[in-house]
Protein backbone atom coordinates (compact mmCIF):
# COMPACT_ATOMS: atom_id res chain seq x y z
CA UNK A 1 0.00 0.00 0.00
CA UNK A 2 1.03 3.40 -0.69
CA UNK A 3 1.95 5.07 2.27
CA UNK A 4 0.62 9.08 2.61
CA UNK A 5 2.56 11.64 2.46
CA UNK A 6 2.14 15.01 3.75
CA UNK A 7 4.06 18.42 3.54
CA UNK A 8 3.53 20.60 6.54
CA UNK A 9 4.58 23.97 6.93
CA UNK A 10 4.44 25.73 9.96
CA UNK A 11 3.78 29.73 10.35
CA UNK A 12 5.52 32.80 11.83
CA UNK A 13 3.85 32.31 15.06
CA UNK A 14 4.49 28.43 15.27
CA UNK A 15 8.51 28.84 15.42
CA UNK A 16 7.87 31.99 17.56
CA UNK A 17 10.28 30.58 20.39
CA UNK A 18 11.73 27.14 21.78
CA UNK A 19 8.59 26.08 22.90
CA UNK A 20 7.01 26.27 19.61
CA UNK A 21 9.77 24.14 18.41
CA UNK A 22 8.66 21.45 20.87
CA UNK A 23 5.33 21.59 19.73
CA UNK A 24 6.15 21.16 16.02
CA UNK A 25 8.30 18.57 16.97
CA UNK A 26 5.71 16.63 18.55
CA UNK A 27 2.66 17.19 15.76
CA UNK A 28 5.54 16.00 13.10
CA UNK A 29 5.88 12.81 15.33
CA UNK A 30 2.74 12.03 15.70
CA UNK A 31 2.08 10.89 11.85
CA UNK A 32 5.05 9.31 9.76
CA UNK A 33 3.57 10.65 6.55
CA UNK A 34 4.71 14.21 7.93
CA UNK A 35 8.16 13.70 5.72
CA UNK A 36 8.39 17.29 4.39
CA UNK A 37 8.47 20.09 6.92
CA UNK A 38 8.35 23.58 5.57
CA UNK A 39 9.14 26.72 8.22
CA UNK A 40 8.74 30.47 8.06
CA UNK A 41 11.08 33.12 9.97
CA UNK A 42 10.01 33.13 13.88
CA UNK A 43 6.91 35.65 14.32
CA UNK A 44 5.74 37.80 16.82
CA UNK A 45 5.23 36.14 20.16
CA UNK A 46 2.84 38.73 21.99
CA UNK A 47 1.42 41.96 20.12
CA UNK A 48 4.36 44.44 20.98
CA UNK A 49 6.51 41.88 19.76
CA UNK A 50 8.29 42.33 16.08
CA UNK A 51 8.53 39.70 13.21
CA UNK A 52 12.22 38.32 12.33
CA UNK A 53 11.44 39.50 8.90
CA UNK A 54 10.99 42.85 9.65
CA UNK A 55 13.96 42.92 12.18
CA UNK A 56 15.60 41.79 8.88
CA UNK A 57 14.37 44.13 6.38
CA UNK A 58 15.08 46.77 9.24
CA UNK A 59 18.61 46.45 9.26
CA UNK A 60 18.87 46.28 5.34
CA UNK A 61 17.56 49.59 4.83
CA UNK A 62 19.59 51.00 7.27
CA UNK A 63 22.49 49.31 5.87
CA UNK A 64 21.84 50.53 2.31
CA UNK A 65 21.72 54.19 3.88
CA UNK A 66 24.98 53.52 5.63
CA UNK A 67 23.77 53.89 8.75
CA UNK A 68 24.91 51.24 11.83
CA UNK A 69 22.48 47.80 11.81
CA UNK A 70 24.62 46.42 14.53
CA UNK A 71 21.45 46.70 17.28
CA UNK A 72 19.37 45.29 15.06
CA UNK A 73 21.40 42.30 13.99
CA UNK A 74 21.69 41.98 17.96
CA UNK A 75 18.22 41.68 18.18
CA UNK A 76 17.92 38.89 15.33
CA UNK A 77 20.88 36.88 16.78
CA UNK A 78 19.29 37.16 20.22
CA UNK A 79 15.76 35.45 19.03
CA UNK A 80 17.91 33.00 17.13
CA UNK A 81 20.03 32.50 20.39
CA UNK A 82 17.25 31.85 22.82
CA UNK A 83 15.45 29.30 20.81
CA UNK A 84 18.72 27.51 20.42
CA UNK A 85 19.25 28.06 24.40
CA UNK A 86 15.93 26.56 24.79
CA UNK A 87 16.49 23.51 22.80
CA UNK A 88 19.85 23.11 23.98
CA UNK A 89 21.14 22.93 20.31
CA UNK A 90 24.78 23.40 19.12
CA UNK A 91 25.03 25.69 15.84
CA UNK A 92 27.19 28.02 13.73
CA UNK A 93 25.17 31.08 15.18
CA UNK A 94 27.60 33.59 15.50
CA UNK A 95 29.44 32.03 12.05
CA UNK A 96 25.95 32.89 9.95
CA UNK A 97 25.49 35.97 11.87
CA UNK A 98 28.80 37.21 10.46
CA UNK A 99 28.15 36.23 7.21
CA UNK A 100 25.29 38.29 7.25
CA UNK A 101 27.18 41.44 8.44
CA UNK A 102 29.29 41.31 6.10
CA UNK A 103 27.15 40.77 3.00
CA UNK A 104 24.97 44.22 4.67
CA UNK A 105 28.35 46.09 4.38
CA UNK A 106 29.63 45.11 1.17
CA UNK A 107 25.94 44.94 -1.14
CA UNK A 108 23.19 45.19 1.05
CA UNK A 109 20.28 42.95 -1.22
CA UNK A 110 17.18 42.94 0.20
CA UNK A 111 15.73 40.07 -0.62
CA UNK A 112 18.89 38.06 0.22
CA UNK A 113 18.43 39.58 3.85
CA UNK A 114 14.82 39.14 4.39
CA UNK A 115 15.31 35.45 3.08
CA UNK A 116 17.63 34.78 6.57
CA UNK A 117 14.98 34.18 9.09
CA UNK A 118 13.84 31.25 7.40
CA UNK A 119 17.03 30.02 5.99
CA UNK A 120 18.54 29.95 9.56
CA UNK A 121 15.13 28.67 11.42
CA UNK A 122 15.04 25.73 8.62
CA UNK A 123 18.38 25.32 9.43
CA UNK A 124 18.14 24.95 13.01
CA UNK A 125 14.36 22.85 12.62
CA UNK A 126 16.76 20.57 10.60
CA UNK A 127 19.07 19.97 13.14
CA UNK A 128 16.61 19.42 15.94
CA UNK A 129 14.07 17.54 14.25
CA UNK A 130 17.32 15.15 12.68
CA UNK A 131 16.19 15.91 9.31
CA UNK A 132 18.03 17.01 5.91
CA UNK A 133 17.72 20.58 5.44
CA UNK A 134 16.83 22.17 1.98
CA UNK A 135 18.09 25.18 0.60
CA UNK A 136 15.58 26.47 -1.36
CA UNK A 137 18.16 27.92 -3.58
CA UNK A 138 18.70 25.34 -4.99
CA UNK A 139 15.35 23.74 -6.23
CA UNK A 140 13.23 27.09 -6.38
CA UNK A 141 13.55 28.60 -9.40
CA UNK A 142 13.23 32.43 -10.43
CA UNK A 143 14.20 34.26 -13.20
CA UNK A 144 16.49 37.24 -13.17
CA UNK A 145 13.32 39.63 -13.46
CA UNK A 146 12.27 37.51 -10.12
CA UNK A 147 9.21 35.76 -11.36
CA UNK A 148 9.05 32.13 -10.27
CA UNK A 149 9.59 29.49 -13.33
CA UNK A 150 6.88 27.27 -12.12
CA UNK A 151 7.90 24.08 -14.66
CA UNK A 152 11.50 24.14 -13.37
CA UNK A 153 10.53 24.04 -9.75
CA UNK A 154 8.43 21.35 -10.00
CA UNK A 155 11.15 19.33 -11.55
CA UNK A 156 14.30 20.87 -9.32
CA UNK A 157 12.05 20.37 -6.37
CA UNK A 158 10.89 16.67 -6.98
CA UNK A 159 14.42 15.95 -8.14
CA UNK A 160 15.85 17.43 -4.93
CA UNK A 161 12.86 16.20 -2.31
CA UNK A 162 11.86 12.43 -3.23
CA UNK A 163 15.18 10.68 -2.89
CA UNK A 164 15.47 12.35 0.97
CA UNK A 165 13.39 10.49 3.54
CA UNK A 166 12.78 13.45 5.78
CA UNK A 167 13.34 16.96 4.75
CA UNK A 168 12.86 20.56 6.56
CA UNK A 169 13.21 23.41 3.44
CA UNK A 170 12.67 27.01 4.39
CA UNK A 171 10.22 28.67 3.38
CA UNK A 172 9.65 32.13 1.69
CA UNK A 173 12.72 32.28 -1.56
CA UNK A 174 14.30 30.86 -3.82
CA UNK A 175 16.84 31.79 -6.26
CA UNK A 176 18.02 32.17 -10.27
CA UNK A 177 20.38 30.77 -12.41
CA UNK A 178 23.23 32.58 -11.35
CA UNK A 179 22.49 32.00 -7.17
CA UNK A 180 20.87 35.27 -6.93
CA UNK A 181 17.81 35.43 -3.73
CA UNK A 182 14.73 36.43 -4.78
CA UNK A 183 11.32 36.12 -2.06
CA UNK A 184 8.07 35.76 -2.69
CA UNK A 185 5.60 38.36 -1.38
CA UNK A 186 5.43 38.75 2.54
CA UNK A 187 3.22 35.65 3.70
CA UNK A 188 5.55 33.64 1.16
CA UNK A 189 6.32 31.18 2.87
CA UNK A 190 2.56 29.44 2.61
CA UNK A 191 3.64 29.44 -1.77
CA UNK A 192 6.90 27.02 -0.70
CA UNK A 193 4.34 24.54 1.09
CA UNK A 194 2.05 24.47 -1.69
CA UNK A 195 5.00 24.02 -4.47
CA UNK A 196 6.61 21.39 -2.59
CA UNK A 197 2.88 19.70 -2.21
CA UNK A 198 2.73 19.91 -5.62
CA UNK A 199 6.07 18.86 -6.62
CA UNK A 200 5.66 15.80 -4.36
CA UNK A 201 2.35 14.86 -5.02
CA UNK A 202 1.32 15.06 -1.81
CA UNK A 203 -2.03 13.97 -0.85
CA UNK A 204 -2.22 16.41 1.97
CA UNK A 205 -0.58 20.10 2.14
CA UNK A 206 -0.57 21.15 6.24
CA UNK A 207 -0.83 24.80 6.97
CA UNK A 208 -0.46 25.05 10.62
CA UNK A 209 -0.49 28.37 12.18
CA UNK A 210 -2.83 29.97 15.56
CA UNK A 211 -5.96 29.86 14.36
CA UNK A 212 -7.89 26.61 14.28
CA UNK A 213 -9.33 27.27 10.89
CA UNK A 214 -11.23 29.00 8.71
CA UNK A 215 -13.75 31.29 10.49
CA UNK A 216 -16.98 32.00 8.86
CA UNK A 217 -17.06 35.73 9.70
CA UNK A 218 -14.54 38.21 11.08
CA UNK A 219 -13.61 37.82 14.68
CA UNK A 220 -13.31 41.06 15.17
CA UNK A 221 -17.02 41.68 14.21
CA UNK A 222 -18.26 38.95 15.45
CA UNK A 223 -18.12 37.13 18.76
CA UNK A 224 -16.50 33.69 18.97
CA UNK A 225 -17.50 33.02 14.53
CA UNK A 226 -17.51 29.40 13.99
CA UNK A 227 -14.73 27.57 12.35
CA UNK A 228 -15.46 26.07 9.12
CA UNK A 229 -14.88 22.18 9.00
CA UNK A 230 -14.79 22.00 5.05
CA UNK A 231 -14.20 24.48 2.48
CA UNK A 232 -13.95 23.95 -1.26
CA UNK A 233 -10.98 26.23 -3.28
CA UNK A 234 -13.07 28.21 -4.58
CA UNK A 235 -14.84 29.14 -1.88
CA UNK A 236 -11.74 30.21 0.09
CA UNK A 237 -10.79 32.34 -2.98
CA UNK A 238 -13.30 34.41 -2.33
CA UNK A 239 -13.25 34.78 1.00
CA UNK A 240 -9.68 35.66 0.95
CA UNK A 241 -9.92 38.19 -2.01
CA UNK A 242 -12.67 39.34 0.42
CA UNK A 243 -10.22 40.36 3.43
CA UNK A 244 -10.35 36.44 5.64
CA UNK A 245 -6.52 36.20 5.36
CA UNK A 246 -5.59 33.10 6.68
CA UNK A 247 -3.74 31.54 3.23
CA UNK A 248 -1.66 33.24 0.42
CA UNK A 249 -3.95 32.97 -2.65
CA UNK A 250 -1.08 31.70 -4.93
CA UNK A 251 -0.48 28.95 -2.69
CA UNK A 252 -4.00 27.94 -2.79
CA UNK A 253 -4.39 28.23 -6.52
CA UNK A 254 -1.30 26.01 -6.70
CA UNK A 255 -2.61 23.52 -4.97
CA UNK A 256 -6.49 23.54 -6.00
CA UNK A 257 -4.49 22.74 -9.48
CA UNK A 258 -3.02 19.40 -8.29
CA UNK A 259 -6.04 18.61 -6.10
CA UNK A 260 -4.09 18.55 -2.89
CA UNK A 261 -6.60 19.26 0.05
CA UNK A 262 -5.45 22.00 2.68
CA UNK A 263 -5.66 21.71 6.11
CA UNK A 264 -5.48 24.41 7.86
CA UNK A 265 -4.54 23.48 11.87
CA UNK A 266 -3.47 25.14 15.03
CA UNK A 267 0.07 24.61 16.36
CA UNK A 268 -1.40 25.21 19.85
CA UNK A 269 -4.11 23.17 19.73
CA UNK A 270 -3.35 20.32 17.64
CA UNK A 271 -6.25 17.85 18.60
CA UNK A 272 -8.76 20.74 16.80
CA UNK A 273 -9.49 19.13 13.19
CA UNK A 274 -9.22 22.43 11.89
CA UNK A 275 -10.75 23.57 7.87
CA UNK A 276 -10.29 20.71 5.06
CA UNK A 277 -10.30 22.93 2.00
CA UNK A 278 -11.09 20.19 -1.21
CA UNK A 279 -12.25 20.74 -4.48
CA UNK A 280 -15.69 19.20 -3.98
CA UNK A 281 -17.83 19.23 -0.20
CA UNK A 282 -17.83 15.84 0.99
CA UNK A 283 -21.69 15.13 0.28
CA UNK A 284 -24.10 16.01 3.25
CA UNK A 285 -20.96 18.73 4.43
CA UNK A 286 -22.38 21.72 4.49
CA UNK A 287 -25.62 21.50 2.88
CA UNK A 288 -27.62 24.02 2.18
CA UNK A 289 -25.52 25.98 4.45
CA UNK A 290 -23.50 29.65 3.82
CA UNK A 291 -19.86 28.59 4.67
CA UNK A 292 -18.80 32.62 5.87
CA UNK A 293 -19.57 36.32 4.82
CA UNK A 294 -16.70 38.50 4.43
CA UNK A 295 -16.50 41.63 2.90
CA UNK A 296 -15.01 45.25 2.41
CA UNK A 297 -15.66 48.47 2.86
CA UNK A 298 -14.54 51.90 0.76
CA UNK A 299 -16.55 50.53 -2.30
CA UNK A 300 -17.99 53.06 -5.13
CA UNK A 301 -21.04 52.45 -7.54
CA UNK A 302 -21.09 53.33 -10.70
CA UNK A 303 -24.48 53.51 -12.12
CA UNK A 304 -24.80 54.47 -16.40
CA UNK A 305 -28.46 54.67 -17.78
CA UNK A 306 -28.59 54.60 -21.34
CA UNK A 307 -32.07 53.28 -23.43
CA UNK A 308 -31.14 49.77 -24.93
CA UNK A 309 -27.99 49.08 -23.27
CA UNK A 310 -28.54 45.79 -24.00
CA UNK A 311 -29.32 46.19 -27.71
CA UNK A 312 -26.11 44.15 -29.25
CA UNK A 313 -24.26 47.63 -29.97
CA UNK A 314 -21.50 47.42 -28.09
CA UNK A 315 -22.14 49.85 -25.66
CA UNK A 316 -20.93 47.34 -22.46
CA UNK A 317 -17.74 46.85 -24.80
CA UNK A 318 -16.74 50.47 -25.07
CA UNK A 319 -17.39 51.16 -21.54
CA UNK A 320 -15.43 48.31 -20.71
CA UNK A 321 -12.68 49.18 -22.93
CA UNK A 322 -12.46 52.96 -21.07
CA UNK A 323 -11.89 50.96 -18.49
CA UNK A 324 -9.60 48.29 -19.60
CA UNK A 325 -7.16 51.17 -21.30
CA UNK A 326 -6.92 52.85 -18.06
CA UNK A 327 -5.87 49.98 -16.00
CA UNK A 328 -8.96 50.74 -13.71
CA UNK A 329 -9.97 46.74 -12.38
CA UNK A 330 -13.63 46.85 -10.84
CA UNK A 331 -15.08 44.63 -8.45
CA UNK A 332 -18.32 43.30 -10.58
CA UNK A 333 -20.03 44.57 -13.56
CA UNK A 334 -23.88 44.24 -13.73
CA UNK A 335 -25.89 45.39 -17.51
CA UNK A 336 -29.56 45.62 -17.09
CA UNK A 337 -31.81 46.34 -20.14
CA UNK A 338 -31.33 50.54 -19.79
CA UNK A 339 -28.52 50.51 -17.53
CA UNK A 340 -24.70 48.90 -16.57
CA UNK A 341 -23.44 49.68 -13.27
CA UNK A 342 -19.71 49.01 -11.95
CA UNK A 343 -18.73 48.47 -8.66
CA UNK A 344 -15.18 50.04 -8.10
CA UNK A 345 -12.89 50.68 -4.82
CA UNK A 346 -13.22 53.89 -3.85
CA UNK A 347 -9.31 54.48 -3.61
CA UNK A 348 -8.67 53.12 -6.94
CA UNK A 349 -11.45 55.45 -8.05
CA UNK A 350 -10.52 59.03 -6.69
CA UNK A 351 -7.40 60.10 -8.28
CA UNK A 352 -9.44 59.45 -11.86
CA UNK A 353 -12.90 60.06 -11.20
CA UNK A 354 -13.10 63.48 -13.05
CA UNK A 355 -11.50 62.36 -15.96
CA UNK A 356 -13.38 59.20 -16.03
CA UNK A 357 -16.72 60.51 -16.07
CA UNK A 358 -15.57 63.03 -18.58
CA UNK A 359 -14.31 60.12 -20.77
CA UNK A 360 -17.72 58.28 -20.12
CA UNK A 361 -19.60 61.22 -20.70
CA UNK A 362 -17.43 62.20 -24.70
CA UNK A 363 -17.41 58.86 -26.02
CA UNK A 364 -20.96 56.65 -24.88
CA UNK A 365 -23.13 59.90 -24.10
CA UNK A 366 -25.37 58.35 -21.26
CA UNK A 367 -29.03 59.07 -20.48
CA UNK A 368 -27.98 59.73 -17.34
CA UNK A 369 -24.25 58.72 -14.84
CA UNK A 370 -24.75 58.37 -10.82
CA UNK A 371 -21.64 58.10 -8.39
CA UNK A 372 -22.35 56.71 -4.83
CA UNK A 373 -19.43 56.52 -2.60
CA UNK A 374 -18.81 55.08 0.52
CA UNK A 375 -20.53 51.37 0.49
CA UNK A 376 -19.54 48.05 1.18
CA UNK A 377 -19.53 44.88 -0.49
CA UNK A 378 -20.21 41.52 1.23
CA UNK A 379 -19.70 38.36 -0.27
CA UNK A 380 -21.94 35.51 1.51
CA UNK A 381 -19.85 32.50 0.27
CA UNK A 382 -21.45 28.97 0.21
CA UNK A 383 -21.63 26.50 -2.98
CA UNK A 384 -24.42 24.71 -1.52
CA UNK A 385 -26.49 27.63 -0.23
CA UNK A 386 -26.54 29.55 -3.21
CA UNK A 387 -27.49 26.94 -5.17
CA UNK A 388 -31.22 27.29 -3.80
CA UNK A 389 -32.76 31.02 -3.94
CA UNK A 390 -34.10 30.22 -0.81
CA UNK A 391 -31.06 30.94 1.30
CA UNK A 392 -30.58 34.09 -0.79
CA UNK A 393 -33.88 35.23 -0.38
CA UNK A 394 -33.66 34.86 3.36
CA UNK A 395 -30.60 36.62 3.64
CA UNK A 396 -31.88 39.46 1.73
CA UNK A 397 -35.23 39.29 4.50
CA UNK A 398 -32.84 39.30 7.01
CA UNK A 399 -31.18 42.37 5.85
CA UNK A 400 -34.36 44.43 5.34
CA UNK A 401 -35.57 42.89 8.56
CA UNK A 402 -32.59 44.72 10.16
CA UNK A 403 -33.33 48.56 8.35
CA UNK A 404 -30.41 47.38 6.37
CA UNK A 405 -30.51 49.35 3.03
CA UNK A 406 -29.24 46.58 -0.19
CA UNK A 407 -27.88 49.00 -2.91
CA UNK A 408 -26.66 46.11 -5.19
CA UNK A 409 -27.16 42.40 -5.20
CA UNK A 410 -25.24 40.08 -7.60
CA UNK A 411 -24.93 36.39 -8.45
CA UNK A 412 -23.56 35.01 -11.05
CA UNK A 413 -24.58 31.27 -12.81
CA UNK A 414 -21.54 29.82 -10.63
CA UNK A 415 -23.58 30.50 -7.79
CA UNK A 416 -20.93 30.73 -5.53
CA UNK A 417 -21.58 34.01 -3.74
CA UNK A 418 -24.27 35.91 -3.51
CA UNK A 419 -22.51 40.03 -3.41
CA UNK A 420 -24.44 42.66 -1.40
CA UNK A 421 -23.67 46.03 -1.38
CA UNK A 422 -24.50 48.06 1.90
CA UNK A 423 -24.14 51.08 3.45
CA UNK A 424 -20.90 51.48 5.05
CA UNK A 425 -21.99 52.41 8.00
CA UNK A 426 -24.06 49.02 8.37
CA UNK A 427 -21.30 46.81 7.54
CA UNK A 428 -20.88 45.28 10.67
CA UNK A 429 -24.48 45.01 11.35
CA UNK A 430 -25.22 43.00 8.14
CA UNK A 431 -22.13 40.85 8.39
CA UNK A 432 -23.37 40.18 12.02
CA UNK A 433 -27.17 39.45 10.74
CA UNK A 434 -26.07 37.19 8.39
CA UNK A 435 -23.56 35.51 10.50
CA UNK A 436 -27.40 35.03 12.74
CA UNK A 437 -28.78 33.81 9.51
CA UNK A 438 -25.96 31.31 9.12
CA UNK A 439 -25.82 29.81 12.74
CA UNK A 440 -29.71 29.53 12.97
CA UNK A 441 -29.77 27.51 9.84
CA UNK A 442 -26.82 25.11 11.54
CA UNK A 443 -29.48 25.02 14.38
CA UNK A 444 -32.60 24.18 12.55
CA UNK A 445 -31.36 21.39 10.04
CA UNK A 446 -29.11 19.71 13.59
CA UNK A 447 -32.57 19.22 14.71
CA UNK A 448 -34.26 17.63 11.91
N1 LIG B 1 8.64 35.57 6.95
C1 LIG B 1 7.93 36.07 5.80
C2 LIG B 1 6.97 37.17 6.23
O1 LIG B 1 7.00 37.58 7.38
C3 LIG B 1 7.25 35.01 5.01
C4 LIG B 1 6.24 34.18 5.75
O2 LIG B 1 6.17 34.21 6.98
O3 LIG B 1 5.48 33.48 5.08
O4 LIG B 1 6.23 37.65 5.43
Amino acid sequence: MKEHLTVAKFGGTSVADAGQFRKIREIVAGDPGRRFIVVSAPGKRDPGDTKVTDLLIGACEKARKGEDFGKDLDRIRDRFQAILDGLGLEFPLQEEMELLAKSLREDPQMDYAASRGEYLTARIMAAYLGYTFVDPAWCICFDEAGQLDPLMTARTMRASLLPLDHAVIAGFYGADMAGKIHTFARGGSDITGSLAACAVGADLYENWTDVSGLYAADPRIVENPETVPFMSYRELRTLSYMGASVLHSDAVLSASEAEIPINIRNTNRPEDAGTMIVRHLPSGAAKNRVTGVSGRKGMSVLQIEKVMVSDGSGFSALMLDIFRERALPFEYCLTGIDSITLVIRQDLLDPCREDLLQEIRDKLHPDFIGLRDHLSLIAVTGERATESSDANVRVLEKLTEEGIEISTINQGAGKLNLLIGVPEEKYESAIRAIYDYRQGEIHRQAKQ
